[in-house]
């Protein structure tokens, strides 16, 4: 490779600008990906929409979004289609910086995107989360200030795993976008059972919802996700790009509307990604690995006490996993792979 670690969920071209192939069939648990997916009925309508690829898709994306609107119970005119969830937070940070500003955020989450935002020159206010891990709601609440023209609040939280109290969450949500926006990322709200915020934004102006394809739905490759707003606001984020819901191809929104019919892959994900992660949680504890409880698929936990090289260990095993995100405690996370993934995985710990 090049040398420099790729961002989540992105593979770097090699020199000669191939893909890079890892040796044999590594175990992927640094991206979190939906191991289980696309959904037989999203593969069968991929496959099917090749034959439509020549065509333009306004009219698929059109049901699409229909489609979406409905789950929701919101209007076509609160959606804005992208090409995975960080072509719209990517929009969402260019929309926000206009005028110059700050953003507030919390240490640590998803922030990779955020680099648009301080690019067009927003100043990043990282509020540190609280010692269990969670968003710091209250001092998020009070660093807003006449300035501030975005918070953040990605719930559940990458790397974390933690999720808010959902009326404390409505509750910061009602005083904030007062005085701001507020982006909320349900990038891995699926896998819980809190409801999503989305049908707010038909009366809140000031509040932006980014969902996903790529993690219940195991559609990260197939790049597809939207933005809930008000229409003032989709309108004018769409209006940053050239191609409203151009990013988006026939066969991602294919897929996409078929795995919106298909309840039964979802349950599944969520009952197998359980499982698997009962099971991971246990064996860390056991290993004296202590994790921060999960509403997710990974896991956060402190590598403080594990006497190995971890990343050593997994290297040996070719288990991909990600990095350091906090030196104190020296935190770290890992995807939740099929059950038979995590037992390499544990047994690669021991
Ligand atoms: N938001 C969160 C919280 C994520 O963890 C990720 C990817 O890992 C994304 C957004 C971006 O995902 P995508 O662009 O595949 O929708």
């Amino acid at each position: 490779g090049l040398g420099i670690i790729p961002l989540e969920g992105f593979t770097i071209p090699t020199k000669d600008n191939s893909i890079e192939e890892e040796e044999v069939n590594p175990i992927r648990l640094r991206s979190n990906e939906n191991p289980y997916g696309p959904s037989a009925s999203a593969r069968n309508a991929m496959s099917t929409s090749i034959n439509a690829s020549n065509r333009y898709n306004w009219e698929l994306l059109d049901e699409l979004i229909g489609k979406i609107a409905q789950k929701h119970n919101v209007t076509y005119q609160n959606i804005l289609l992208g090409a995975g969830s960080s072509e719209i937070l990517n929009l969402v940070a260019l929309y926000c910086s206009k005028k110059p500003g700050n953003l507030i955020i919390a240490e640590t989450t998803f922030d990779y995107w955020t680099i648009t935002a301080e690019n067009a020159g927003l100043k990043k206010n990282a509020i540190p989360l609280t010692t269990d891990k969670k968003h710091d709601l209250a001092t998020m609440l009070n660093a807003i200030d006449a300035d501030t023209k975005l918070v953040y609040i990605c719930n559940p939280n990458n790397p974390t795993g933690t999720i808010c109290d959902n009326e404390a969450l409505l509750n910061f949500i009602k005083e904030a976008t007062k005085r701001t926006k507020v982006l909320v990322d349900e990038a891995y709200l699926d896998f819980t059972n809190q409801p999503s915020l989305a049908n707010l934004v038909t009366e809140n102006k000031n509040l932006i919802i980014a969902k996903t394809f790529s993690k219940i739905y195991g559609l990260a490759g197939a790049r597809i996700g939207y933005a809930l707003a008000h229409p003032e606001i989709i309108n004018e984020m769409s209006q940053l790009q050239f191609a409203t819901n151009g990013s988006v191809s026939t066969t991602a929104a294919s897929g996409a509307l078929a795995s919106l019919n298909d309840n039964k892959f979802v349950a599944e994900t969520i009952l197998l990604n359980a499982e698997a992660r009962k099971y991971t949680m246990e064996q860390l504890e056991n290993l004296k690995i202590p994790c921060i409880p999960s509403h997710t698929n990974f896991i956060y936990f402190s590598l403080e006490n594990y006497k190995k090289d971890f990343f050593a260990q997994l290297e040996k095993n070719n288990i991909l996993g990600t990095k350091i995100y906090e030196e104190k405690g020296k935190w770290s996370r890992i995807t939740i792979g099929t059950m038979k993934e995590m037992k390499q995985f544990i047994k690669a710990l021991k």
